[in-house]
């Protein structure tokens, strides 16, 4: 393997964010390559007894075991890590493996967390089922409310955990004030940053210490694989993360890795296309339904903040409907073209029931107080031409009473 210029980052560095999309972290074989190479390896062969021994000794660079390292896997961690301007990045299994690796690696016994209450529903299974079982504390707050953060703080708190924009309500926060706050108390904050990827929002430079990330959804791109991404420090991820991941192994295979590799490279296009059309579509919906939640609309109560962390609006948004839970069902059933699906990020365009489906497990009550309500309906806007959502829309619209 030759490392080429993607791996250096005296080079990189200089890079614009599109150069590093398409060229940071490739590393190409004797072979020459131009697109990264796969290796689907498990192990690796040493050419004598004394290399390996070395290598576990940490004395000399190179591979050992996929669970520790994978070249495919290294790449795509290096380019994660370049796009988000993070000294590090690994990846995971899926965008829960990350959240509960990001969360597990550094929370023990008696240490108390801070959580939006509006979240993915798995991100809320974290906080309220799976870390009290451990000791640790946690507290849901509104994490539109900065100075409820503030006030949540005691002092066993060592993170504080939310997504902005929230899924699937759209609850944004205030990221320079809420990691401000961390920062002041010591207190490490874990951003998920799902919804928007480097390329619209990157936590770090508005002074998060942790990027964690469902890397299956607008990454992706495509709706092909399941991956994760946790970015921080080299401290962080080397020394606090690493000992964690190495031991449990919640890793990214080789070959999701290269798919997510291929998806960076569109990223910057997708997410700016997908950001136009839901606009666009969201505008139309606007005029037709009581509420819509979209950041980029200047109805969203918490627009302008949005806007002055957000560098594209994104391309999901949620809206509402008086009719409840029969009304959301029938409009889904009178889609066409529009796929009733509960992912996001996909370059096709899909719509779901929140309180039916990614938010079910959650309950009545925690989805009462998040603001998801029995109406409430996510739409995930593709790349097909705008036109043609928003005819298929309408039908499915006046089919619903609308
Ligand atoms: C989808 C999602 C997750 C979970 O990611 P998976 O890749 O499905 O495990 C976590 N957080 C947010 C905000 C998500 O949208």
């Amino acid at each position: 393997m030759k490392r080429t210029t993607g791996m250096d980052r005296a080079t990189t560095r200089n890079w614009r964010p599109a150069t590093r999309a398409v060229r940071g972290g490739t590393w190409r074989s004797e072979q020459g390559e131009t697109s990264e190479a796969l290796f689907l390896t498990s192990g690796y062969s040493y050419d004598d007894a004394q290399t390996p021994a070395a290598r576990f000794a940490g004395e000399a660079d190179g591979m050992t075991y996929s669970r520790l390292q994978n070249p495919t896997v290294a790449m795509l961690e290096e380019r994660i890590a370049l796009m988000e301007g993070a000294e590090a990045c690994r990846t995971q299994a899926s965008g829960m493996a990350a959240m509960t690796a990001a969360l597990l690696c550094q929370l023990s016994n008696g240490d108390h967390v801070v959580a939006a209450r509006a979240a993915f529903g798995s991100c809320r299974w974290l906080v309220d089922s799976l870390l009290p079982r451990f000791g640790i504390e946690t507290t849901t707050i509104d994490s539109t409310d900065n100075d409820a953060w503030e006030q949540a703080v005691r002092p066993n708190t060592k993170v504080f955990f939310f997504e902005t924009p929230a899924n699937p309500t759209l609850d944004i926060v205030d990221l320079r004030t809420v990691c401000a706050i961390a920062r002041a108390h010591g207190i490490i904050s874990v951003v998920d940053n799902a919804f928007c990827t480097p390329v619209m929002q990157r936590p770090l430079e508005l002074g998060a210490d942790v990027v964690a990330y469902s890397a299956t959804k607008l990454m992706e791109g495509q709706g092909r694989v399941l991956a994760g991404a946790i970015c921080g420090s080299e401290q962080f991820i080397n020394e606090v993360l690493l000992p964690f991941q190495r031991n449990t192994g919640p890793n990214l295979s080789p070959f999701s890795a290269w798919i997510v590799m291929k998806g960076l490279e569109t990223l910057e296009l997708r997410a700016r296309r997908q950001s136009e059309n839901a606009l666009k579509v969201a505008a139309f919906i606007e005029a037709r339904v009581p509420q819509v939640l979209h950041p980029g609309l200047a109805s969203h109560p918490q627009h302008a903040l949005a806007m002055s962390q957000m560098e594209m609006p994104g391309c999901i948004f949620s809206f509402v409907l008086e009719g409840g839970r029969e009304q959301a069902h029938a409009l889904l059933n009178g889609l066409d073209l529009i796929d009733i699906s509960n992912n996001i990020g996909d370059a096709r365009s899909l719509m779901c029931h929140p309180a039916s489906t990614t938010h079910h497990s959650v309950g009545a009550e925690t989805r009462r107080e998040m603001g998801v309500s029995e109406g409430m309906i996510r739409f995930n806007v593709g790349l097909e031409d705008p036109e043609d959502l928003m005819e298929d829309l309408d039908r499915a619209l006046q089919g619903a009473g609308l």
